[in-house]
């Protein structure tokens, strides 16, 4: 068994708090704007209340102090503002709530300020109190300012840097620099350390640009690359402010890993919320409730389609009404728990019901949580955001591959069928499926070593995902064979992309120790419609790969 470094350990559960913190401010900041822009109501103010005390007590937990403080600050003004209200409720009319606004205003920039201080882009999150959410991809966006003064090392790493989705502009001498950072912030810099001219050139610019433009470029990470191992060396750097520090030659696939953690953020999808209720109006109510938090919803007025409904718009969670003409919602829940892929999805049953045997029975019968209408907004969104992102989290260890966090072997299997159903209901649907598997792989653990076998898995997993649509899916399969499935494309194309994948990742500089060497994979690929089945499907590819293999490997080829 493996030991657990308990330094590991707390650095995982800080990152976990990092990661969860923008879902969480969210959460506040639709409470704050439906406690001050609609309800203005003591029970929503304290759900606000016991949003933010929550956050601040976690964040000082994960020695997040400054985050905690801003939201300590926030939580002193709303207790403020909570007994000036309880002691004189007939006052407490629209202009009353308004006064409160600009001071609030003031704590929530704080408050954005400390969390882009840890490099997060929270400020969306934080700015949805007055704008609709949106859901626009960043990875679009990913600059590199590359900063070497030796035009054949920069112009090597840009290549390697690119191949990875990032578009890297190349400056060999400091100055440039100056102009470029003035005209447009890069997602991220990376520095040499050493130039011609200055020994520590690369600190000295950093400190230099720190000085002149202040907060602008506060946000702006910097990773360090040197040839020097030394603790001075490595020192400056930290004094710098640099977020890394990489030893030449650069192990591209280490250094990704750090550009992705700091410059991904990406969003999370929108919860999904399956509403099973045969009155319209009400479902309409518990819908435009939810949306209002940027749920998305989808409505069955008859439960006899709802395993239909579950399979097509794939819910976090099932709001389940209890008496329904039909069936009643415990019967229902029963029959959806009948089916291994969703034991654990949660369903929260709404009713009126009040006998707490008849809840209790309800709950037995596979339900999470029972919640009585009518129900307030802020009680609906509580229930629903604490159990999809409980949800969330356990499918995603079920799913995914702990090494590539690409979907396991099962998940990417139920998705093929998924996506051929998909695909077969749609006029002249098509789809291509990928099986890849790496050449002489054992060779590389043979002559560098497992761990380093195991980068060079994760490079090729962050490979894939840069390189490919939102919409493909790919996953693990096994060892160092994986799966892709492109929806909507053409075999042909699928070919053509699979080829430039194979040229590309070919071109990928790994490293171990001193030692530089590429790796190849071979692939095959199939496609719907001329192979129907997933079964079908998943064993032309498998026969093309064996062909790419016989043939001479490193190559590609179509089945
Ligand atoms: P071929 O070109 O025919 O595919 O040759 P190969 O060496 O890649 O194929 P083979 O199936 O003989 O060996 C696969 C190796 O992959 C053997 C196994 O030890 C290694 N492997 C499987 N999973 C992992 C892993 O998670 N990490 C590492 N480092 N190695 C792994
Ligand atoms: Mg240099
Ligand atoms: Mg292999
Ligand atoms: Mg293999």
């Amino acid at each position: 068994m493996a030991q657990i470094d308990p330094n590991k350990e707390s650095q995982l559960l800080r990152d976990e708090f990092l990661s969860s913190l923008e879902p969480h401010l969210s959460e506040i900041a639709a409470a704050c704007r439906f406690c001050f822009d609609e309800d203005r109501s003591p029970a929503s103010l304290k759900d606000l209340l016991f949003l933010v005390h929550r956050l601040a007590g976690s964040a000082a937990v994960f020695n997040y102090h400054e985050i905690s403080m801003a939201l300590k600050k926030i939580e002193a003004v709303l207790l403020g503002f909570k007994a000036r209200y309880e002691a004189a409720p007939e006052e407490a009319d629209v202009s009353f709530f308004e006064q409160a606004k600009p001071r609030l205003k003031v704590l929530f920039d704080e408050l954005r300020a400390a969390a882009d201080r840890k490099k997060l882009v929270l400020s969306d999150a934080l700015q949805q109190v007055s704008n609709e959410p949106s859901l626009k991809e960043t990875r679009a966006s990913k600059l590199v300012y590359l900063v070497e003064d030796d035009p054949i090392q920069a112009r090597e790493l840009a290549t390697q840097v690119g191949y990875f989705g990032y578009t890297v502009s190349v400056f060999n001498l400091i100055d440039q620099l100056r102009t470029a950072v003035n005209e447009k912030l890069p997602a991220v810099i990376l520095m040499d350390m050493a130039f011609p001219e200055d020994e520590e050139g690369g600190a000295r610019i950093v400190h230099e640009l720190r000085a002149s433009l202040g907060k602008v470029f506060e946000v702006v990470p910097v990773i360090f690359i040197s040839a020097s191992d030394d603790i001075h060396t490595r020192l400056m750097a930290v004094r710098a402010g640099g977020q890394a520090y990489f030893t030449k030659p650069v192990d591209v696939g280490s250094l990704i890993d750090a550009l992705d953690q700091l410059t991904v953020h990406e969003k999370q999808a929108p919860y999904r919320v399956l509403i099973v209720e045969d009155s319209i109006t009400q479902a309409g109510l518990y819908s435009s409730m939810l949306k209002h938090y940027a749920v998305e919803t989808q409505i069955i007025s008859d439960p006899l389609k709802v395993m239909k409904a579950i399979v097509e718009f794939n819910p976090d969670l099932i709001l389940l009404d209890m008496y329904m003409p039909e069936c009643n919602g415990n019967e229902l829940a029963q029959v959806i728990r009948q089916n291994e892929t969703y034991v654990s999805i949660p369903i929260v049953f709404l009713s009126a019901e009040t006998d707490k045997d008849k809840q209790l029975e309800a709950m037995s019968a596979g339900g999470d949580d029972f919640l009585s209408k009518p129900i307030k907004a802020t009680h609906l969104i509580k229930a629903v955001t604490s159990r999809v992102e409980r949800y969330r989290k356990l499918r995603a260890l079920m799913m995914n591959d702990s090494l590539t966090g690409l979907l396991n072997h099962t998940s990417i299997k139920v998705r093929l069928t998924q996506e051929l159903n998909r695909s077969r209901r749609q006029e002249n649907g098509v789809l291509s499926y990928v099986m890849l598997d790496i050449d002489h792989f054992k060779n590389i653990n043979d002559s560098y070593g497992h761990a380093t076998g195991d980068r060079v898995l994760k490079s090729l997993a962050r490979f894939l995902q840069q390189r490919l649509r939102r919409s493909d899916v790919i996953g693990r399969y096994g060892g160092e064979e994986f799966a892709i499935i492109l929806p909507d494309t053409p075999l042909e194309q699928a070919y053509a992309l699979m080829q430039e994948l194979n040229h590309g990742f070919s071109k990928v500089h790994h490293i171990a120790g001193k030692q530089e060497f590429s790796v190849t994979f071979s692939a095959g690929v199939a496609g719907y419609p001329n192979f129907m089945e997933a079964s079908e499907l998943s064993d032309a590819a498998d026969m093309a790969l064996y062909q790419a293999k016989n043939s001479g490997r490193n190559r590609v080829m179509t089945g």
